[in-house]
């Protein structure tokens, strides 16, 4: 272990930023502040070592270092002139918790430290205010009893109204008929008087001894050893454990403890603490913002019993003056003559100054803590501030542009899943709202519509203009006419990768999915209302045509309509994609099935499509009819006669969508899922076919137990289909070709490639690709034109992934189907997963869900495996992606190390997945270490 413990003070500090490791964020920010010349209260920062020393031995603080910290304390109050423990000339402390990741509110931090009823008396008289001191020693009691002894703060709610209510008397305020939030207000923590204050404090120490069965520690040195351990022990709380395991932060960092010199916003209407962000944090717009609150100390800004006051006088914006924008955000109606810009120009200046240097230093937007001592600045805290997409994206291009930052600096500063926020129109965060249920961010965005129970109801009230919700158990691709019509949908059941949550996304449409609070039966949706423990405190009904609104970036459903502000692609958002596409290698294509989703992936960036599925083709009411006389026909003629009817329908999709990508790549995939799919799946529907068709009921209820399988996942489907029915494939083909030649005829270029499914063995593709290259030569012949038309395969098999060699002899492209490469792979069902994954990878087993981060060291591999093998027969052969993975950053960085040609994902996830792989490209370029010309 190195040394122990970090100084700062007086201009010189020990440590520095680069040490977050050892002393935290905050440890490290105060110690590059100091040597920066910032003003910050002097102290010493314990580092994560004796943390982890600490409980490597039980609890107990490493040998010397009780010394060290003495040593410590000494030089503190050299500095200060003053004594920890001292009656005449008091030093209190305050030990704060910080580990390397910033973990906001989750551990423990004690104010005022040093306190007993001598000193406090002490500290009347040296500061000339008795309430001060006392108020100073009643939030340290109340603080240490909670953190330290574990005595919990409510335990003294009872106390503190009496004191209020005692204070009240005196004030002449009738409080008997107040409630404690209204007597709160009436007498805020600074009307209470001495006296008041004094019986407070002796009655905390009545329930502390009580409790705890011993007196309140009066010894400082006591009281600081407590503290330390119990910022410590913080570390292993119930909540930071929970808020590590969801941001991916281990146990063993540890965190570091910082005893700092108090600094006292409390003493006075010339004092005062706030917190501030060197720009917009939710706008990204260039204007200094934060709020303050006179006369108050540490939390009292965030806790929210009184309202904080801007830090600029409004309309002046930004500190620096040389922002972008205007700076009104603060909003009408704002007090001006509140804010510290009027109330202390001076520390409002310093505080200008200070904020201006540490953006510059940090050259990243910075989020500050500071107090104001009797009109004196200090500064308590620093840090890369959060911010959502939309600020990012601002930020990251504003700064490049002030020369403050490089472009490609600019790329890596944003998180691409964070720009999903900007592609869809979201909620109004001031908006008044009332919460019904959390299910999980199926598909982001906000929408809101009436509740309709059927994708039929669906489709007629938006035919009629209405905007509708589809609320269902669970949704199967029988309605995706009614996703279609509908703003947003809502489903009791599955998880983010359920049907309902895949076909969203792809469609760009809001989606909360296993929203396990409702139950959906009979025309209403029940749902099951919780407290903030959990525990239902009852139901409420939802029935046809109420309206509700979706939250689909985080699972959120309200009750009634919530206003929401429209997705706005910003000149900044262009001009970042712009810089993005010119480091990238990876191309990036879209999934889509239609026309229109290909317009919108275009429109979005997309350099063609790397997946159209022809089976949603099937799906629309005009067709399915003809689908299903295919494949109730008996012999191969009625099959023929059915498909004959199709083809018309699939060709026009395919013009349709060749014109949309003219000049770009187009992969289509001939028809993958089992044809039971195809079938009623109700009583109601199965009378309406047995009407159409002439074929009995009974005959259609026979035909479609033929055709269920025991698990269709591995059934019959697939280039399967083709094997034993080529005239299906033969009509797609057919369907395909003429399309191209119809649109080449037009003079419009085609780039056709056609897909095989689920192949495993190069007969099957043999077989297939005779099939195709017939009907090729009938077509072209007949059009008298030809078409380039490239033959591929999808590899979703592991046999696929290890025979690729003998595949790429009759592929000329590979395209990795990591969906059910995943499900083949782990031998998992992507659709029963929801149920255990969670379990999985809450135990570690897996780090992320493998359906939507791929699975690098397995799936990938068999990637790797089919890639080296498939080039070696076919230096050329052109490999891509599609699948959810295709979207998902950080599957997107492997299929870039990979050396990968393209990923295909849905329309809305393209300029995330552009995004990404420039940032993928630069890590690449990193790792490859300088370049020989550097
Ligand atoms: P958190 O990590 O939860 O923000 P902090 O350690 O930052 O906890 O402290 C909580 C509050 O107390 C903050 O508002 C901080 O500015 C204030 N604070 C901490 N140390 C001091 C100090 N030495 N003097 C004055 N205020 C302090
Ligand atoms: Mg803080
Ligand atoms: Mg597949």
């Amino acid at each position: 272990m190195g040394r122990s413990i970090y100084f700062f003070g007086a201009g010189q500090a020990d440590g520095d930023a680069q040490q977050k490791d050892l002393l935290g964020g905050k440890g490290a920010g105060l110690a590059e502040m100091t040597r920066l010349g910032i003003p910050v209260p002097p102290g010493f920062t314990v580092t994560t070592e004796v943390c982890n020393a600490y409980y490597a031995s039980g609890k107990a603080l490493p040998a010397g270092v009780e010394d060290e910290i003495k040593a410590a304390i000494g030089r503190l109050e050299a500095l200060r002139g003053a004594a920890f423990g001292s009656p005449e000339a008091p030093l209190l402390v305050s030990v704060r918790s910080g580990a390397r990741a910033s973990m906001p509110g989750m551990m423990d931090t004690i104010l005022n430290l040093g306190l007993n009823d001598e000193i406090a008396r002490g500290l009347a008289r040296r500061t000339g205010s008795e309430r001060f001191a006392l108020d100073a020693y009643r939030r340290f009691i109340l603080a240490y009893a909670d953190i330290v002894l574990g005595v919990p703060r409510d335990r003294f709610e009872e106390a503190l109204g009496r004191a209020r209510r005692q204070a009240a008397a005196k004030l002449g305020v009738d409080a008997t008929r107040l409630n404690s939030a209204e007597l709160e207000r009436k007498v805020p923590d600074s009307q209470l008087d001495p006296e008041s204050l004094a019986a407070l404090i002796q009655r905390q120490k009545d329930i502390v001894l009580g409790a705890t069965g011993r007196p309140f520690p009066d010894e400082p040195y006591a009281q600081l050893w407590g503290a330390i351990g119990a910022v410590f022990d913080s570390w292993k709380n119930h909540r930071a454990q929970v808020y590590r395991k969801m941001h991916d932060i281990p146990e063993a960092w540890g965190t570091a403890c910082t005893v700092q010199v108090m600094v006292f916003g409390n003493l006075g209407d010339d004092s005062g603490t706030g917190v501030a962000f060197t720009r917009d944090p939710s706008t990204g717009e260039r204007r200094f913002y934060g709020e303050w609150l006179p006369n108050a100390q540490g939390e009292d800004v965030v806790a929210g019993v009184r309202t904080p006051h801007p830090l600029s006088i409004t309309g002046t914006g930004t500190g620096t003056g040389t922002g972008t924008g205007t700076g009104t955000g603060a909003g009408a109606g704002v007090d001006d003559e509140s804010s510290l810009e009027a109330r202390m120009p001076a520390a409002y200046a310093a505080l200008v100054e200070v904020q201006g240097k540490l953006e510059q230093h940090f050259r990243d937007v910075q989020d500050l803590e500071f107090t104001i001592q009797q009109k004196e600045l200090f500064l308590l805290q620093c840090r890369t501030a959060k911010r959502t997409g939309r600020a990012a994206v601002r930020i990251a291009v504003e700064m490049a542009k002030e020369g403050l930052i490089s472009q490609r600096e600019a790329i890596l500063r944003v998180d691409p899943g964070s720009i999903d926020q900007l592609l869809h129109p979201s909620i109004d965060p001031s908006a008044p709202k009332s919460l019904l249920a959390r299910g999980l961010p199926a598909s982001p965005g906000a929408a809101t519509g009436q509740v309709v129970f059927s994708a039929d109801e669906a489709e007629r009230r938006a035919g009629q203009g209405r905007a509708v919700i589809l609320v269902r158990s669970e949704t199967s691709p029988e309605d995706i006419h009614g996703m279609k019509a509908a703003r947003g949908i809502l489903t009791a059941r599955g998880g983010m990768t359920s049907h309902a949550a895949v076909v969203a996304r792809g469609m760009g449409k809001s989606c909360v999915a296993g929203c396990s609070a409702i139950s959906v039966s009979q025309g209403r949706m029940a749902v099951t209302i919780y407290d903030d423990h959990g525990r239902s405190t009852g139901t409420i009904t939802v029935k046809d045509g109420d309206l509700i609104t979706l939250d689909g970036g985080t699972g959120t459903v309200y009750l009634g309509a919530v206003p929401t502000i429209p997705a706005a692609l910003s000149g900044e958002f262009e001009e970042l994609m712009v810089w993005a596409d010119a480091v990238r290698r990876l191309r990036v294509r879209s999934n889509a099935d239609t026309p229109h989703d290909a317009r919108t992936a275009r429109n979005f960036g997309a350099e063609g499509i790397g997946l159209c599925r022809t089976e949603h083709m099937f799906f629309d009411e005009e067709r399915i009819q003809a689908v299903r006389e295919m494949i109730l026909a008996d012999g191969e003629l009625g099959r023929r006669r059915a498909l004959e009817k199709l083809l018309p329908f699939q060709r026009s999709d395919f013009v349709g969508v060749f014109r949309e990508m003219a000049g770009l790549p187009v992969t289509i995939r001939l028809l993958d899922p089992p044809l039971h799919e195809f079938l009623p799946q109700d009583e109601a529907q199965l009378q309406q076919l047995s009407r159409a068709t002439g074929v009995s009921a009974k005959d259609l209820q026979r035909k479609s137990e033929e055709l269920a399988e025991y698990n269709p996942m591995l059934g019959h489907r697939g280039c399967r289909l083709a094997i034993t029915s080529p005239e299906i494939y033969e009509m797609q083909a057919r369907a395909i070709l003429e399309a191209a030649c119809e649109v080449a005829a037009a003079g419009i270029e085609v780039e056709p490639e056609i897909m095989i499914p689920l192949s495993m063995t190069r007969r099957e593709l043999a077989l297939t690709r005779a099939l195709v290259e017939g009907v090729a030569e009938k077509v072209f012949a007949e059009k008298g034109r030809r078409v380039d038309v490239r033959f591929g395969t999808m590899i979703e098999l592991p046999r696929a992934a290890l025979r690729a060699g003998e595949l790429a002899e009759e592929a000329e492209f590979f395209s990795f189907g990591t969906n059910d490469l995943t499900q083949t792979s782990l031998g998992i069902s992507r659709d029963d997963a929801g149920r255990f994954l969670g379990a999985y990878v809450e135990a570690g087993i897996f780090a992320k869900d493998p359906f939507q981060s791929l699975d690098v060291p397995g799936v990938g591999e068999l990637v790797e495996i089919g890639r080296d093998r498939g080039r070696a027969t076919r230096p050329g052969l052109k490999l891509g992606v599609c699948g959810e993975h295709g979207g998902d950053p950080s599957s997107i960085a492997f299929f870039e190390r990979a050396g990968l040609d393209y990923v295909s994902c849905s329309p809305f996830r393209v300029p995330i997945a552009r995004l990404a792989a420039a940032q993928a490209a630069l890590a690449a370029e990193a790792a490859r270490g300088p370049r020989a010309t550097d």
